[in-house]
Order: structure tokens, then C-alpha cells, then sequence
């Protein structure tokens, strides 16, 4: 098949200060029909820019080069035209914080509404107000009738999240873009949207341009993952090879720092790459009891911390996990 969205050695610099700075670099994939593929890196990797760029929506200050390529047309250089024609119709997104998305002066069913008639001009107003409804179906709003007439701050969370993504697939685009879509969520309604946009690949054509660094959720959603590092792409595969056998040595440096814990308790998967900031070698740390003899508290630890980094010491009470903690800070006998 072919694509519905071909991105070609894509390069963004921005300008910044007089200075030219690179932000992406030779950036390839294509992304097909009823796939979704997950872009996944550090932050500052340069995910969010490249899905701006494809929505061409990036900043003033920004330079792109290459091709992108959304039913044969190139997003990069187009006219605003053009780009409205692409825009919500070919390509939607959704972003990461629903609350900042939603204008707060308007109800849901005004700003559904007022989007379908921008988009869907032929529809009367009863067809309108149908198809605003079949949307809040769609992505399991509860009482969708009822909800047209909530204002944004009487949503939570996970209910305006769910509002965006039926105001993105209003006019079923052939391209869905999530940036971090769960990120400001809490965890539980995190899964529930996931398991929404889900259903809703399974159900609708449309492809899925998956932004995170959550590894579980690429792991759940994911057909295929592009891999990206300081603005380059590391590594492109199925979900399968990423996870069974990845290439890059950032791709397992990645899945080395994914917790094997419930979601609940998903931690940071933040890649450390900065020199150790503590280096503990061998440290061997012994008291002296009231009889004067030494006791082992600690036998022989070794461990390294980087920037940015959080270890958890976990052990049985008395095993040293104190001990070492102060040790760092030269409060521990030697
Ligand atoms: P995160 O996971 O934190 O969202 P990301 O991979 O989405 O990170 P981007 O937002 O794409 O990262 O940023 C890529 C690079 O582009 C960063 O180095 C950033 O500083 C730079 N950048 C982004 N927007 C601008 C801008 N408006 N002006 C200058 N530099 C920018
Ligand atoms: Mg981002």
C-alpha cells in the first residue's frame, strides 16, 4: 500500500539568538493505513517538532528541509491553503494537556458544532448536532447528549481528553497525530484513553502517529516505532524487533529503563547518557558496637548514579541502605 504520510530526510534548524541550531536531522519514515507508529526518545529528541512539522505548524524561527508528504502533496513550503486543506481533514492532532485545548468561554457542543461547520458545511444543523453526538459515542463519553452542554472546566481530565479526540476525528483524517496524549493524565484514566484510541484504530481506518517515551505504552499500541535521539533517528522496526531484538544500543538502553512494574507505579524513563555524579566503588562500612567490636553494616557496595537519575535502595531493615546514603555524604565511619 502506499503511504499516507512519507516523511523524507527531514531536517528543522531553528534560529535562535542570530544562531542557526539543528533540532532534526535526516529524519525518514513512512507511515501506512490503519498502522500506528510510535515515535518514542529522550526529551529534546525532537518528536514534537517533527509532528509540528507535518502539521506545518512550526515556529516562525523555524527552518525544515526535505519532504513531507500527505497524499502526494508536500506539507513543507505549502501554501496556508493548502496546509487548511490538510489540516483537521487529512491530518488531526492531539495534543498532551486537553485543559489548554479546549477553549474555556465555550460548551463542548458549541465547539464540536462550530468545527463541523467549518468542516462539514453541507451538513444541516440537526446532522450537525447527530454527528457531534456519534463522535462523544465514539470515544465512550459517557451520556454524550447531556455533555454537549458542559463548559471545559466542568470535565475532568480524561473526559476532556476524550472531547479532543472526537474534535480530531470530526472529519475522519486519514492521519491521527498523539503527542504524549495520556502524559497529563493520571494514571487509570491514562489506560482508559489509550484503550479509546485503541478501539477506535481498530474501528476507523486511520493511522496513528503515536508520540510518547513510555515504552508500556508503545508496547500496548504500537505496530511499528521509530526511534529518535538528538534529533536523529536511531532505529525503525516492528514493535516486535524493538522489544525481542533492538538494534541501536540507545533502543536497549531504552528498554533497560522501562520498571517491569504494574502502570501504577511506572517511573521515569528517563535515559541517563551524563558521566556518573556519584560513583560508589566497593564500600565497605563498619560500626563499633558497645563492646567495642566492629560490625559490617555495609560489605562491599558498588553503584553509580548520573544526572537525572533516581536509585531506589531497597532492602530489609538494617541491610545498609542508610549507611550508604550517608557514606556519600562523609557522615558514615570508615
Ligand atoms: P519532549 O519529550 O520533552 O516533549 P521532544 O522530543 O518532543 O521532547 P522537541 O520539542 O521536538 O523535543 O524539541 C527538539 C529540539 O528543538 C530541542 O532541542 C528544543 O530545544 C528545540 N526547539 C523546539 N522548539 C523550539 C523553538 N521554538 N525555538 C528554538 N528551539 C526549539
Ligand atoms: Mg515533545
Amino acid at each position: 500500500t502506499t503511504p499516507v504520510l512519507t516523511v523524507r530526510n527531514l531536517a528543522i534548524d531553528f534560529l535562535v539568538g542570530g544562531d542557526r541550531v539543528p533540532a532534526v536531522h535526516a529524519v525518514d519514515f513512512d507511515l501506512h493505513a490503519g498502522e500506528v507508529l510510535a515515535i518514542v526518545g529522550e526529551s529534546g529528541s525532537g518528536k514534537s517538532v517533527t509532528s509540528l512539522a507535518v502539521l506545518g505548524l512550526l515556529p516562525g524561527n523555524a527552518r525544515a528541509s526535505g519532504e513531507i508528504l500527505v497524499d502526494g502533496q508536500n506539507v513543507l513550503g505549502a501554501s496556508e491553503k493548502v496546509l487548511s486543506g490538510i489540516r483537521g481533514r487529512k491530518v488531526s492532532m492531539i495534543f498532551q494537556d486537553p485543559s489548554n485545548a479546549l477553549d474555556p468561554v465555550f460548551t463542548v457542543g458549541y465547539q464540536i458544532l462550530e468545527m463541523l461547520k467549518r468542516h462539514r458545511p453541507q451538513l444541516t444543523a440537526a446532522q450537525r448536532r447527530e454527528r457531534a453526538v456519534e463522535l462523544l459515542r465514539m470515544v465512550e463519553l459517557r451520556d454524550p447528549e447531556d455533555r454537549l452542554d458542559y463548559y471545559p472546566h466542568q470535565l475532568s481530565g480524561g473526559q476532556a481528553q476524550r472531547v479532543m479526540i472526537a474534535m480530531a476525528l470530526a472529519c475522519d483524517p486519514e492521519v491521527l497525530i498523539a503527542d504524549e496524549p495520556t502524559t497529563a493524565l493520571d494514571v487509570t484514566v491514562q489506560r482508559e484513553i489509550l484503550d479509546v484510541l485503541r478501539r477506535l484504530q481498530q474501528r476507523t481506518a486511520a493511522a496513528i502517529l503515536l508520540i510518547t517515551h513510555d515504552m508500556g505504552v508503545v508496547a500496548d499500541l504500537a505496530d511499528r516505532v521509530v526511534v529518535m535521539r538528538r534529533g536523529r533517528v536511531e532505529e525503525t522496526a516492528p514493535v516486535q524487533r524493538i522489544f525481542g531484538c533492538p538494534e541501536a544500543e540507545y533502543t536497549k538502553a531504552l528498554l533497560a529503563a522501562v520498571p517491569r512494574l504494574g502502570a501504577a507505579h511506572r517511573a521515569s524513563t528517563a535515559v541517563p547518557h551524563e558521566r556518573p555524579v556519584l560513583e560508589i566503588a566497593d564500600l565497605v562500612v563498619e560500626y563499633r558496637n558497645r563492646r567495642g567490636r566492629a560490625m559490617r553494616a555495609v560489605d562491599g557496595v558498588s553503584m553509580d548514579i548520573r544526572a537525572g537519575e533516581m536509585i531506589a535502595l531497597v532492602g530489609e531493615s538494617g541491610s545498609g541502605k542508610s549507611t550508604i546514603g550517608k557514606s556519600a555524604l562523609g557522615l558514615a565511619p570508615l
